[in-house]
């Protein structure tokens, strides 16, 4: 995934980006980095491994290390970025956040006519491009950046929300073609903000002051904001932001995430209750942590107590910490689970958690729980079955669709025939919905499972239907 944030103020810009950038670090892991320009030293930039520790450990002298009324800075779950671009727009500093599928064909088109040549980051095919560095490169094809950014979104197949710092000292700012990710701008007496997340501006002292629509393309100073290129009508904003990555203290469209997750509890206990399902629950918990705010919904709506009974221990290990052997790490992940034996033994236990993908990491905690005396394991998924992985966005918890729980379960139960009937799969009142959900209860030992329905899902977060990503679910991008 990956975010960014920027700044155009009538002061400096650097503190408030590297307060805004670290407020992003919840979407990402590999790559961060930050450029500014100041009409003395003109444009700096630093980019920095964030692996191993975090953005703020790598970039706490920044301060004496750029100086500028303008910045930029994101956090990147693949490319170094931004990149510095000298081209016919002159010199300027370029992070994009999103997906390129069509790398490729883009690629070779522009180098039968240009003669230019892209940074090989890899040395076999031409998929090793930096996906910024792509996206500027269709830019420079046009005679200014609106058109340049325009004909870059019309031409990618994926997804791309880019942020620009040029050497006038302005920002441009422009959102995905259907408002896949969030773009909103922020301001303060002294200037203005662009951001992923809300929340980091909110914590700056900047208020909301617009949030782009879909394509939307504006130039930003610390003087205004000056509109480019208008907003698109068809927008199919991601899910998943509310249900499981966006940050709990942030709104996208309005709607906040944690309330959202609140809802969607609700919305999955009050359908448990009509249908006499897993009635009789000592404790509803969450999957830590992102399961845990749907849990307290369901907890609210069903009055059955809220529990936590295992707790993460984190404080010694960082989020990145990802050993590359499947063994060490469930080995990691056992380490960190706490019981709290009196919340655990006999008692009946209903998780939730924000979706269930592969289901390895759920099995071993349900083995966890029996291990410390739980009577039963009834699990919760807070959306519905993941059917088909994302093509829209660098969102991937699973390397390929057939390491998908429902994927491969359809096709233990009756081999690849079963995926023309993924709908009737993902109806839980449906045999074959129900044949998978008791398959998979069997393999990994739940008492019970559900899923969130996809009407369920689209009203919790409460907007249009046809608004909202749903492809994960139901293969409708
Ligand atoms: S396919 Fe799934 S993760 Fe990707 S944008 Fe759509 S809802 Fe979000």
């Amino acid at each position: 995934m990956g975010g960014f944030f920027g700044v155009a103020s009538k002061n400096d810009a650097v503190l408030d980006t590297f307060f805004g950038v670290d407020y992003h670090s919840h979407l990402g892991t590999r790559r961060a980095g930050m450029a500014a320009m100041d009409p003395e030293l003109g444009m700096q930039r630093k980019i920095h491994k964030i692996e191993n520790s975090p953005f703020r450990t790598k970039f706490e002298r920044i301060l004496d290390e750029m100086e500028g009324n303008t910045a930029i800075g994101c956090i990147s779950d693949s490319d170094a970025q931004p990149l510095l671009i000298r081209s016919n727009h002159g010199l300027y500093a370029i992070c994009t956040i999103g997906i390129i599928n069509n790398n490729d064909e883009l690629v070779n088109q522009y180098l039968s006519f240009s003669g230019g040549h892209f940074g090989a980051m890899t040395t076999t095919g031409v998929t090793g491009i930096n996906a910024s560095e792509l996206v500027a490169a269709m830019i420079d094809q046009k005679s200014d950046f609106a058109e340049g950014i325009k004909f870059a979104q019309d031409k990618i197949d994926g997804t791309a929300s880019i942020l620009i710092l040029k050497e006038d000292g302005k920002l441009i700012a422009a959102r995905d073609k259907v408002g896949r990710i969030p773009v909103l701008v922020g301001k303060r007496e002294d200037g203005y903000c662009v951001s992923f997340e809300d929340f980091a501006y909110k914590k700056l002292g900047y208020e909301d002051y617009k949030e782009l629509g879909p394509g939307e393309i504006v130039e930003i100073s610390a003087d205004g904001v000056e509109l480019l290129s208008p907003a698109r009508k068809k927008k199919k904003i991601c899910a998943f932001l509310w249900s499981y990555y966006g940050y709990p203290t942030s709104c996208y469209e309005g709607i906040n995430v944690e309330i959202m997750r609140y809802r969607n509890g609700q919305i999955m206990a009050k359908r448990d209750k009509e249908l006499g399902l897993a009635q009789d629950i000592d404790y509803v918990s969450g999957v830590p942590d992102s399961g845990t705010p749907h849990a307290i919904g369901y907890s609210n709506e069903s009055s059955v107590p809220f529990a936590r009974p295992f707790i993460k221990y984190t404080p010694t290990w960082p989020r990145s910490f990802m050993p590359s052997n499947q063994k060490e790490r469930s080995r990691v992940a056992k380490m960190k689970q706490i019981p709290v034996h009196d919340l655990i033994k006999d008692k009946k236990l209903l998780f939730v958690d924000d979706s269930i993908v592969r289901g390895t990491q759920l099995r071993e905690t349900v083995e966890f729980l029996y291990e410390n005396g739980a009577k039963e394991v009834h699990m919760r998924s807070a959306c519905p079955p993941i059917m088909y992985g994302c093509k829209y966005l660098n969102f991937s918890r699973a390397t390929s669709e057939m390491e998908l729980i429902s994927r491969a379960t359809i096709m233990e139960l009756e081999g690849e025939e079963g995926f023309k009937h993924l709908d009737e799969y993902s109806d839980a009142s449906s045999e074959r919905g129900k044949k998978m959900r008791k398959a998979i209860c069997e393999k990994l030992n739940f008492a019970s499972l559900e899923f969130q329905t996809l009407e369920g899902i689209v009203e919790a977060i409460g907007l249009p239907a046809d608004e909202v990503c749903t492809y994960c679910w139901n293969g409708k991008g």
